[in-house]
């Protein structure tokens, strides 16, 4: 039996990552493609090269993701794969000197086909051939149709970049089980209909997860074999505290999951009661918990929450799921309404992060930044290094929060900083910016809104020091930093084991610019997911933090457990976990916090 697997009775419990907490008990529903959109109009002559390397790339992508979907079966029952391996074989075949790729090339070069167009005409050519060449057993024929239309439709989405979900058809209360999802995917489920998400693939600190925390949705991510067992319309429970994902769930594994959802619900009630009192330690230090937020639709979570204020506004997701890029009036218009439901508490907004494993089509299609399909994305153009290439981009963003601010306390933050200069650089595209609006007659305070930097990479938190001399403020970003210091992608299942916030660099990384932070006299504060984490917080509050910022869902759990602790003990706890020189050192020592008979 597969490992991740245990069947008792019919039901098959399947276990995951434990992403969005909650349970939810619901109809699966397999998420549907939007159809891409395919341009009909000829190309010129002279673009025949470029649209054939176009292919050439989406060939590269499909191959890339065939050979993962490939690594991944090995983890599942002899039976599935068994059924699914012929059929990856057969996909990664069509994508080498097939009939289909033959006749794609042939559409572009002779009929003057965009490279999508002539890959779906040359599909649909094979299927109607294969179908009408098996009358006799036509199941077989619609197969091998189906197969040609599968890695055609695979190339296409990446051709067109098209957003590869719909949701449209999605019936309230349903659970969503699908290969994996996007973070620009994430960012269209209505968690007002949507009962769970569980998918295959990604990792625990991903923009994925990151998401579907902030919308407060229970969600599995990383189930090994899920897409394999799923049957449309069938009821299955997410556990999205446990990280289970049970199918053809028994009347008594029902029953427990429905108790289990009043029970989350009466907890959240509960939590619900904290809003109004204060976040400060038993010892009475004052503890700023503050909500991360993506998208406007989140304003009513963050306002339930108690949170004071935004410390870290994702702007990116603003830019995702359109054709075109927001110009500045409509960013001013979103920031300004952020700002104003904070009824004056601080919106930090962080200009745009883009790249990695954020995909912003408006903006690829405006030929900016890198792609996913760039050697190491990651490592490449993204964040402040994008930004300082585009710097009309910049400015625009510089421009709409610089307006925004007249409704309220902003800060303004950049991503992905490494050095020193490109903090110089992006403040005087500050200044200017703001010695340009107040030429345009808009009034500005003297002091412009504090210029801070995402801690996120690194070298910036070894040379923390340094980019305090240049930075009004530090805002650690755990999720990154844990990326780049264990070489662990965070959005990567199979990476997860590695991938781990509390490790000792880690946290040494995070001590390090804390001091810095105290030693230049900056606000330092924390804005990864380890801030929603509340068994970290007495790790966290001991290592000289005092400002957080999470998941809005997260911040009545945060409060609780600051209000359980005393700074003294905090402070002794941080310093013993420093010694160690292993994660499982580090994880023991946590455990012993939380649960010290165990270990007596
Ligand atoms: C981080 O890296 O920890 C962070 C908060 O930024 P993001 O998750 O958006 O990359
Ligand atoms: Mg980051």
């Amino acid at each position: 039996m597969n490992k991740n697997e245990d069947c008792s009775g019919f039901e098959r419990r399947l276990s995951g990552l434990a992403i969005g907490p909650g349970i939810a008990v619901g109809p699966v529903f397999g998420t549907q493609e939007a159809p891409a959109e395919i341009t009909r109009s000829r190309i010129a002559a002279a673009d025949i090269e470029a649209e054939g390397a176009r292919l050439d790339a989406a060939v590269a992508a499909s191959r890339k993701q065939l050979g993962k979907l490939r690594a991944r079966l090995a983890i599942l029952p002899e039976d599935s794969q068994a059924e699914i391996a012929p059929l990856l074989d057969a996909y990664v075949q069509m994508l080498g000197p097939s009939r289909l790729m033959r006749g794609a090339r042939r559409r572009i070069a002779e009929s003057l086909r965009s490279a999508e167009q002539a890959v779906m005409d040359e599909s649909e050519a094979i299927a109607a051939a294969l179908i009408a060449a098996s009358p006799d057993d036509v199941d077989a024929g619609g197969r091998r149709a189906d197969e040609v239309r599968e890695i055609a439709r695979r190339l296409v989405r990446n051709l067109t970049r098209a957003p590869f979900r719909s949701f449209a058809g999605l019936p309230p209360g349903a659970v969503l089980v699908a290969e994996w999802l996007t973070p620009a995917d994430a960012a269209l489920l209505d968690p007002a209909r949507i009962a769970a998400v569980a998918t295959e693939e990604g990792g625990l600190d991903g923009h994925t997860a990151i998401m579907l925390r902030a919308l407060g949705i229970p969600t599995v991510l990383g189930v090994m074999g899920l897409t394999a067992h799923m049957e449309p319309g069938r009821l299955v429970v997410v556990d999205g505290t446990a990280g289970v994902v049970v199918l053809e769930p028994s009347a008594a594994t029902l029953a427990q999951a429905r108790r289990g959802v009043i029970a989350f619900a009466r907890r959240r009630q509960r939590w619900g009661r904290l809003r109004r009192l204060p976040a400060v330690t038993l010892c009475g230090t004052e503890v700023a918990l503050q909500a991360n937020m993506e998208l406007p639709a989140e304003l009513p979570l963050v306002a339930q929450s108690g949170a004071h204020g935004v410390g870290l506004l994702r702007s990116e997701f603003l830019f995702m799921n359109r054709d075109d890029l927001p110009d500045e009036q409509a960013q001013t218009e979103i920031y300004t309404t952020i700002v104003e439901a904070m009824e004056g508490d601080p919106v930090t907004i962080r200009v745009l992060d883009w790249g990695g494993e954020k995909e912003i089509e408006a903006l690829a299609a405006a030929g900016v930044g890198a792609s996913a399909e760039d050697a190491n994305p990651a490592l490449g153009l993204r964040g402040i290094r994008m930004l300082l290439r585009h710097p009309d981009l910049l400015r625009t963003q510089f421009s709409a929060i610089l307006r925004a601010a007249a409704a309220g306390p902003v800060r303004v933050m950049l991503p992905m900083v490494t050095n020193m200069s490109e903090v110089r650089e992006a403040r005087a595209l500050y200044e200017h910016t703001a010695q340009t609006l107040r030429g345009k007659g808009v009034r500005l305070p003297q002091a412009l809104p504090p210029l801070g930097i995402m801690v996120e990479v690194p070298a910036a938190a070894l040379n923390a020091d340094g980019l305090a001399q240049v930075a009004d403020f530090f805002a650690i970003g755990s999720n990154d930093l844990t990326m780049y210091t264990l070489a662990a992608d965070r959005a990567d299942t199979e990476a997860v084991d590695i991938y781990n916030s509390t490790h000792p660099a880690v946290l040494r990384l995070v001590a390090m610019t804390v001091a810095a932070g105290a030693r230049h006299g900056i606000d330092v504060s924390l804005c990864g997911e380890m801030a929603a984490n509340a068994r970290l917080m007495p790790l966290l509050l001991g290592l000289g933090l005092r400002n957080f910022s999470m998941n809005a869902t997260a911040v009545p759990r945060v409060k609780q457990a600051v209000r359980t602790v005393r700074l003294e003990s905090c402070q002794a706890f941080a310093a013993e976990v420093l010694q160690e020189v292993e994660p499982e050192g580090v994880a023991a020592r946590i455990q012993a916090y939380h649960e010290p008979k165990a270990h007596a």
